[in-house]
């Protein structure tokens, strides 16, 4: 479904992504793991472009992300095409970005109605279902400082949902949640994944990684540095620096 061939992403002569290939295959859930710093948050911002890699492609369906052929040459598209094309790709951030002033149900019925033209009942109706499978059916008139953290969340990801992407990108969904509303907010990621939700998270949620993920990516100073199938990966990592991360961490 999403393959990256050789990015790389520099920040001034800093060289943040040295080369990064991989690829996510449709329905799986693919967990980024490593030492702060690794470029996993660099990486996830360059997979939907909200950060332009220095060099080497995003694929999604086989379509470079943010550049299109002309003939045999890749130019850079117009805004208006890489919004298209973003909206393939949902996010969710550490910190929620709830649009404040909206309810609930107006954050998840938002993009629906303005970006894609869905009449008002339709998105109001596909929002409500959202925020039903999220647990939030009985709040969707609150708005986000009425909410928990962990509803917060729930409410962002029921927006990433409203636009019906290919694939969910997660950046440490859990990191800013108090330990005792970070359960609520797997256990939705976990349906996701059991319904066949394509979903691309970075994470310090070991056991969220060894029971749902179909693939473990563990990077460190720009590069993967090893990856495979979670559960062997985390019970014989093969590299020292995997060894060294997991023992911190684990
Ligand atoms: P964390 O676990 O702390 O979130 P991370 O693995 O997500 O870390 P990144 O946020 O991708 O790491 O950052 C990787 C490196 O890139 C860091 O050294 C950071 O300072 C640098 N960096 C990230 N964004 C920018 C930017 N916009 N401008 C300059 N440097 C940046
Ligand atoms: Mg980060």
């Amino acid at each position: 479904l999403l393959k990256v061939e050789r990015l790389r992403k520099s920040f001034g002569n800093h060289e943040v992504l040295s080369g990064i290939d991989m690829e996510v295959h449709r329905g799986d859930v693919t967990c980024i793991v490593g030492p702060s710093g690794s470029g996993k948050s660099t990486l996830l911002r360059c997979l939907n472009h909200l950060e332009k890699p220095s060099s080497g492609a995003v694929f999604l369906k086989g379509e470079p992300i943010g550049l299109k052929w002309r003939g045999e040459r890749l130019f850079e598209m117009s805004f208006n095409e890489l919004a298209k094309q973003r909206q393939k790709m949902g996010m969710v951030f550490q910190g929620f970005h709830l649009f404040p002033h909206l309810t609930a149900l107006q954050n998840v019925s938002e993009a629906p109605m303005i970006v894609s033209g869905v009449p008002r009942a339709r998105a109001e109706s596909e929002a409500m279902e959202l925020l039903a499978k999220v647990g939030l059916g009985d709040r969707a008139g609150h708005y986000p400082h009425q909410l928990s953290g962990g509803q917060q969340q729930r409410c962002a990801i029921a927006r990433a949902l409203a636009m019906k992407p290919e694939l969910v990108l997660f950046d440490e969904p859990t990191s800013a949640l108090d330990p005792e509303l970070i359960g609520e907010v797997l256990s939705v990621m976990r349906d996701l994944a059991r319904e066949g939700t394509t979903m691309v998270v970075v994470t310090h949620e070991m056991s969220f990684a060894r029971d749902v993920a179909e693939h473990l990516i563990f990077m460190d100073g720009g590069v993967i540095v090893e990856e495979g199938n979670p559960r062997e990966v985390l019970a014989h990592p093969r590299e020292e620096r995997t060894r060294a991360f997991l023992s911190r961490v684990l």
